[in-house]
């Protein structure tokens, strides 16, 4: 169904709200995105009409790919993007002919680059984040002296954000230096075809020599890769030896890494390892308001328990939470905008929605982790490490034994989930939880506070 042209009116706003926060260029914005507007979105296509050729051409061949990001953000929907220009339109009617222009190419990793969206100044810092946000900051000053710096956490909570921040910021103080932000299967991509003899002359470590900033994003994927693995390393070094600098994320610390070799491993752990935890509401909230200005919008439309209404349901994963805002937005927008964004609005925006209904006590490893977490005060991350000091060892024990107890799960798959542990391992501690609650205060408090909370 076309969208009516009032919807796609809103919908251009909401684009160009995003686009007046990531463009740095003013006068780009004001002279070239601001006149052009949304023609219509139809059958996965969306086309945008400029008021002049040059305009189009610019916008096509640079900004395409920021075009179309704002525009998923705003409707929540994959369109292919065309941009066409006024002349065209009238020229054509057809405009299902009119495709996308190639982009221009390089030797390798054609398709990389830099979202100019992500960046330090739109990043929350709160506790969970704080030291891998200085980290960030601080390679960008000092190339080569923290290496690699590895940032880890679970999905959605901002690596991929600070890697292409990182790279934002060194090209805005030095645009000389090169910057490759790539994701691990990018490389393994870019190697096979390489080995394939596919991509031509230059050689694969020719071209990392040239980088300054090598930006690598889920390094978990080179898992199971020996010879991309084996590259990888020769590249690695090449750069560290130069004092490039080089950025990695990951699911998982190095020391939990699995599939890959050892020695890239311990590489990996002689730089400095940073964690990112799940954020507390003032930081989700923070988020949102920061969120809901790029979009365009006014955060005080919201009323405040509809803001923490959305942050207490989308707590793990900052992904999920915009994905939830942008949702309220275009819920907004299409249902007849009303002027405050009410806690009852965001509700019915959910009303269908079987994931965010979901009935509490589908319990699951994660959740008891997160419980135990809290209640001594760790992060998930100890928990999960291989540190042994006896009050994380102690914590790591009963979040297994719940595990065990709450939801039945076998010996085996219980050390698979605490990051491959062996199954002997789970049992001796389950035995040494069960053998503490009969005789000490503080553990049968401990479990019967945590088992009443998990159970609720
Ligand atoms: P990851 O790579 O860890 O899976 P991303 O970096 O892709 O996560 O983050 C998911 C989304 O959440 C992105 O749109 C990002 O901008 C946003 N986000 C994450 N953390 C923050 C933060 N602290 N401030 C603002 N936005 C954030
Ligand atoms: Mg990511």
């Amino acid at each position: 169904m076309p969208v009516k042209s009032d919807q796609l009116t809103k919908i251009w706003n909401m684009v160009l709200g995003t686009l007046e926060t990531t463009i740095q260029d003013r006068a780009l914005y004001a002279n070239f995105l601001v006149p052009s507007y949304l023609y219509s979105l139809e059958g996965g296509k969306a086309i945008v009409v400029t008021d002049s050729e040059i305009s189009q051409k610019i916008l096509s061949q640079d900004y395409s790919a920021v075009i179309g990001a704002a525009l998923k953000k705003a409707t929540q929907s994959d369109y292919s993007l065309s941009i066409i220009s006024q002349d065209d339109m009238k020229k054509s009617k057809t405009s299902d002919q009119i495709g996308l222009r190639p982009t221009e190419s390089r030797s390798f990793f054609a398709s990389s680059y830099l979202k100019p969206e992500y960046t330090f100044e739109n990043f929350v810092v709160g506790k969970s984040n704080k030291n891998a946000f200085q980290a960030a900051v601080y390679v960008t000053k000092h190339q080569g002296e923290m290496n690699p710096l590895f940032i880890y956490s679970k999905s959605g909570l901002g690596k991929t954000h600070l890697l292409h921040a990182i790279g934002n910021a060194v090209k805005a103080s030095n645009p000389a230096l090169k910057v490759l932000y790539i994701t691990s299967d990018d490389f393994t991509d870019e190697f096979i075809k390489f080995v394939k003899g596919d991509s031509d002359k230059e050689s694969l470590k020719d071209f990392f020599r040239s980088i300054d900033f090598l930006l690598i994003d889920d390094i978990q994927f080179l898992a199971g890769k020996p010879s991309t693995g084996t590259m990888f390393f020769n590249i690695f070094n090449m750069l560290v030896s130069q004092k490039k600098q080089i950025v990695i994320t990951s699911d998982h610390s190095p020391s939990q890494l699995e599939g890959l070799e050892d020695r890239l491993v311990s590489r990996f752990s002689q730089g400095l390892s940073v964690s990112i935890e799940k954020p507390e509401k003032k930081t989700l909230i923070e988020i949102l308001k920061t969120k809901i200005k790029a979009d365009g919008f006014d955060p005080t439309l919201f009323d405040e328990d509809a803001l923490e209404y959305i942050a207490e349901n989308n707590s793990k994963n900052i992904r999920v939470l915009e994905g939830a805002l942008n949702r309220i937005l275009f819920f907004n927008v299409s249902s007849g905008n009303t002027d405050r964004i009410t806690l009852e609005l965001v509700k019915l925006a959910f009303a269908d929605d079987a994931e965010h209904n979901k009935k509490p006590g589908q319990l699951t490893a994660d959740i008891i982790i997160e419980e135990v977490a809290k209640y001594y005060n760790l992060t998930e991350s100890q928990i999960m490490s291989k540190v042994r000091t006896m009050q994380i060892s102690l914590a790591r024990a009963i979040a297994m034994y719940l595990t065990r107890n709450l939801m039945n799960m076998s010996y085996a798959q219980i050390g698979k989930t605490f990051g491959g542990k062996d199954h002997t391992t789970v049992l001796a501690a389950c035995e040494k939880v069960d053998n503490l609650a009969k005789n000490d205060d503080n553990m049968k408090k401990a479990l019967k506070t945590l088992e009443s909370q998990l159970k609720a």
